[in-house]
Parts: C-alpha cells; structure tokens; sequence
C-alpha cells in the first residue's frame, strides 16, 4: 500500500474491521486488493445521502484510489466466472440425471443448508462464491501476470453482508493459515471507513477501473446482486455452450420478480431440452423448496437460493427499510437491471478477460486447476451447533 492516510494507532480501543484494512493499506510492504460486489454500488451512495439505486460504481473506484488502495478489482468479474464453473458443472450434472442442483454464492444459505439440512450438501454446487473466486484469482492469476510476490497480497473486499465476513474464514477457504479473503467490510463499514477519513462520496469525480485481468464484467455477472440473476445469466451462458450460439431473447423475465419463490421451465435446446428452474429468497421460502426437495415432491434441475428477500441488493450489510425491504430493493434491482441492458457484452462466456483468464491460467472451466482453485467443499455442522447450544445451556444453568 501507499499510505495517504493518518493511520488511525488504536485510539479507538478494541480494533475493528476497518482498521485491520487501513493498516494493510497503509503497510508499504503490501500490495492491497480491494472488489466490492453487484449490490455495493447500488447501494452505497445512500450512506452519502444519495438517492435509493444511484449507482456509484465510479465513486467507489475513486475512493478507493485516494484511501490508497493498490489494485481495484471487481467482484462482478468473479461472478462472470463463477457462471462458467457452476454452468459447467450444472451440465455434467443434468448430464449425468443428477437434480437437482442448488446454488452456492450465498454463504448464510451454506451455513444453513450445513446447520439444518446436511444431508442436501451433495446437492450445492461445489464452486466458490464470487468473492472467493476474486480472492484466489487476486492471490495467484494476479501476481503471475503482475510479477508481485503473492504473500504480499491482501484483499478487501466490500460486501453487502456480515454473512460474507463468516465465509472469509471458513477452514475450507484459509490455507497453511493464510485466508484467501482477508478482509471483509460490509457497506456500512466502508462508509464509516471513509467518514473517518473526512471523504464524501458526493465530492469524488468517478473513476473507471484500470485492472487489465479482473475489472471487466458482462450484463449477466452484474445481475448477480438480485434475486434470479444468477440463473438468468446461468442459462444465458448455458444455452450458448448447448447450442453454439447465443439466445435470442437474452432478457429471461420469466425468472424476475420479487415472490419469495418462483419457478419456470427454460428450453435450453440441444441435448437437454426443458429444464425446471426454481428461484427462492429468504429463509422462509427457502425453508419450503428444502423440505419438498427432501420429501420427493420437488421437481427442478436447478435451483438459485438467495437467503436475503430480494437478493444481496438488500444484504444485511446495507442500509435497509424498516418498514419494507421492497423501496430500496427495487430502486437498486432497477439500476442493476438497467447496467445489465445497456452492457456492451452480456453473457458471463463472452467476457474477454474471462477468456484470457482461462486462455492463460485455468486452461478450461471446471479442469482440474479450476477445480482446485475455485472449487470447495461443504461439511456437516448440526452437530457444532448441538454443541454450541449444549455450552450456552450449561453456561445459563451454570449461573443460575
Ligand atoms: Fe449475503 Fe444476503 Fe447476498 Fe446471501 S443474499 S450473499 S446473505 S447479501
């Protein structure tokens, strides 16, 4: 890092997230990675006082840049990634009659499925969520191609949930003690971070990324931030590997909408014919599709669970209505949208830094380097939690 900043020294007390990312920072040693995900850049300019939805892409850029961030990059590019890995998995899968399959980027969805429903955990892709997937590119790929040494290299990352912090340090995503995320912020945080620093985002020019490996995004990975996004831009990508050639109608609004759970049957030609998609947010709904999958009485290929109503544009991580989560949920959904249709490449495939990552690095979606660098494994965590529940009993009869 290049240090622009006063470093705060533990004034404070008891160090928080945010220090622990300004002292990376501010460390000369380090080469610091910042990726903010779909949903942030909808979201964040209302913690400046900006109207729900605006999408303040560039100002994050820019802020970033005048903290003294070294490298920014873009969660959104991960997304597009993950699309190839998780797609072709899905294929092999519905190849082979195995259904269904259920999405994986959402970790308070893992945690639950881990917690509640172990015996569904052969059933979730096996890919990395998208901030992993940039994490382990930004500590491999990138010091590869930029000739950094990558134990010099920290990634931030800026979330719209606490759920993301938790996925940082799941034992399966740190190695020999080095976590592939090193630092999580949610939206609020980072807003703190650069109220701390006298910055408002309303004053910044915005800037454009510069990264040459991970910075671009297609329509398809920007979607992502909403409830159905991940399966349209899953069968956009899909249906052109099956058909070798790309749909037709590429907006899927058959599998928008806002309903806690929604399902469709999409042509995905070829081969595979009609496949059964379901789209559920929020625990609740999420709940359900579980149990009737258990119980037989489902019948989908793919399934997309987002355990926040809406998606990550309403993340715990961010600024939200008390009364409704829709408002602000559908302003950002709207803008996300709207990033999406004027894109100039909308399909996660026909992302030309995803080709080069894959040209140069990977090789190809799902071998066996992608497999051991984007993929990971889920464990059965009922009984950590019986025992969690077990000390906090005795702790309460203990006291009594
Ligand atoms: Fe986080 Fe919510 Fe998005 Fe899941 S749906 S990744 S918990 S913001």
């Amino acid at each position: 890092g290049q240090c622009v900043l006063v470093c705060p020294t533990g004034a404070l007390g008891e160090r928080d997230e945010t220090e622990r990312a300004l002292d990376y920072i501010c460390d000369p040693d380090l080469t610091t990675v910042v990726q903010f995900a779909p949903a942030v850049r909808v979201a964040f300019g209302e913690e400046f006082g900006m109207p729900a939805g605006t999408n303040v892409e560039g100002q994050i850029i820019a802020a970033c840049r005048k903290i003294g961030v070294d490298v920014v990059l873009d969660t959104n590019f991960a997304a597009d990634v993950v699309i190839m890995e998780e797609g072709t998995e899905l294929l092999g899968r519905l190849k082979r009659g195995q259904r269904p399959t259920f999405t994986s980027c959402c970790p308070a969805w893992i945690n639950f499925a881990e917690i509640h429903y172990p015996d569904i955990l052969p059933l979730l892709s096996s890919t990395k969520s998208p901030q992993q997937v940039l994490s382990t590119m930004a500590k491999t790929y990138l010091p590869e191609k930029m000739g950094i040494a990558p134990e010099k290299v920290r990634v931030i990352s800026i979330m719209p949930c606490t759920a993301k912090k938790d996925e940082a340090v799941r034992p399966q995503l740190v190695h020999d003690g080095l976590p592939e995320t090193d630092v999580v912020l949610t939206t609020r945080e980072f807003a703190r971070l650069l109220r701390r620093e006298g910055i408002d985002l309303k004053d910044l020019e915005p800037s454009t990324f510069d990264n040459p490996l991970m910075s671009e995004y297609s329509g398809a990975g920007a979607i992502f931030g909403t409830t159905g996004g991940v399966m349209e831009a899953a069968v956009r990508t899909i249906y052109a590997v099956v058909n070798g050639h790309e749909l037709e109608q590429i907006d899927l609004t058959q599998l928008r909408g806002f309903e806690g759970a929604r399902s469709a049957t999409v042509d995905l030609g070829g081969q595979i014919g009609e496949v059964k998609v379901a789209m559920v947010h929020g625990l609740g709904d999420t709940r359900a599709i579980v149990e009737a999958v258990r119980a037989g009485e489902a019948d989908f290929d793919f399934i997309e669970v987002m355990a926040c109503p809406g998606g990550c544009v309403d993340g715990g991580g961010s600024l939200r209505s008390k009364r409704a989560y829709l408002p602000l949920a559908m302003a950002r959904r709207k803008t996300i949208y709207d990033v999406d249709r004027t894109a100039r490449v909308r399909q996660s495939h026909n992302n030309e830094q995803v080709k080069t990552l894959y040209r140069d690095f990977l090789e190809a979606p799902n071998s066996r380097k992608a497999h051991d660098l984007l993929h990971t494994h889920y464990t059965d965590r009922r009984r950590e939690m019986e025992h969690t529940v077990k000390e906090i009993w005795d702790d309460i009869t203990m006291s009594t």
